[in-house]
């Protein structure tokens, strides 16, 4: 009893509960890395359903992680949700998270799209975007062509160390080997037209602008400015043009939002619950329609302009899992070749 009045005492210090943090779960702590507005129904809505009320700790990723490690075996933490493939497979390595057996989540959850440890709630592409009067569309129908010399000048990207751009290249020495991402990087790199700099949003705009002729960005931040009323952001989308990269080869790369139940979690059964009910369709729908993503779950009613606008395309099926095994070769590639 002492431990728990101990723990109890911490959590109470931490703000995370109320008195009756270890009677039948009537409340769940969320760590979160995700900072979308529209998450706040989703966690309203699961409160509505279940009676469980959801304290939220949102941060960055590694601070997050930092105080989950510091909390050790006191840490409040039930649940950790962040976006990235790589992100979540850092914290998998950490050994934060606890094994969740699911039925529910097995049936719903494609294979590829889930570990023993996390769950992808919804994905994203990594898309090209070019600038119809600065390049053919028949130049940048891959991620390997935006290496070709004929884009002398031409390319955008963020910068090479986020973990956007990490995972791509984790995906490029799955499928293509090492050695010819290393040659992708410095060609990647010879081709830009000004250093890295700025967010996907940013990229999308300097190629509408001119300034690039071809950006690589996430398809979410497309699908936001499709969907804006306002008349710039309407006027950037009419200076693009997308490509689903990859179409004829292993497919156009994506990545995941995921969660995963933390290993000390003191409201396991609450954990398990909204691991779950990530996975319902209603869940689902507010992925899709909120911020732009694609369920997980097949066969989920979407209801999204933008994303309906851009239709559907041959994702990439990597095991999502492991993508995390090659992001620190494609950090030393990219750090060779120059792409900070
Ligand atoms: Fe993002």
């Amino acid at each position: 009893m002492m431990k728990k009045a101990v723990v109890t005492a911490l959590l109470a210090a931490l703000g995370m509960t109320g008195t009756n943090a270890f009677a039948a779960d009537t409340e769940l702590n969320i760590y979160s890395a995700r900072h979308y507005q529209t998450d706040e129904a989703l966690y309203a809505n699961f409160t509505k359903q279940t009676g469980i009320k959801i304290n939220r700790i949102e941060a960055k990723e590694d601070e997050l992680l930092e105080r989950v490690r510091n909390e050790g075996a006191n840490s409040p933490a039930d649940v950790f949700i962040t976006v990235d493939a790589s992100r979540l497979a850092k914290a998998d390595e950490l050994g934060i998270f606890a094994p969740v057996k699911s039925a529910t989540l097995e049936a719903r959850i494609p294979a590829h799209l889930r570990t023993d440890n996390w769950f992808s709630y919804s994905t994203r592409a990594r898309i090209v975007v070019y600038n119809p009067e600065l390049v053919k569309a028949e130049q940048v129908q891959t991620y390997e062509q935006l290496a070709d010399p004929a884009l002398k000048g031409k390319v955008c990207t963020r910068s090479g160390s986020h973990p956007y751009n990490l995972s791509l290249g984790a995906a490029l020495i799955q499928h293509d080997g090492a050695e010819q991402t290393e040659k992708w990087a410095s060609g990647v790199v010879a081709n830009f037209a000004r250093a890295p700099k700025g967010g996907d949003t940013d990229q999308i705009k300097a190629v509408a602008a001119g300034e690039c002729g071809v950006a690589i960005a996430n398809s979410y931040y497309l699908a936001r400015l499709m969907n804006s009323d306002k008349k710039d952001d309407q006027a950037v989308v009419a200076k693009i043009k997308a490509v689903w990269p990859n179409q004829q080869s292993w497919g156009t790369h994506i990545n995941v939002s995921g969660a995963g139940m933390l290993k000390h979690a003191p409201h396991k059964e609450a954990a398990v619950k909204f691991l779950e009910y990530l996975a319902s369709d209603e869940a689902q729908a507010y992925f899709a329609n909120g911020n732009n993503e694609w369920p997980v779950v097949a066969g989920v009613k979407v209801d999204n302009p933008a994303l309906e606008k851009l239709g559907s395309f041959k994702a990439d099926t990597l095991p999502i899992g492991d993508l995390a095994k090659t992001v620190a070769d494609a950090q030393k590639i990219y750090d060779r070749a120059g792409y900070r």
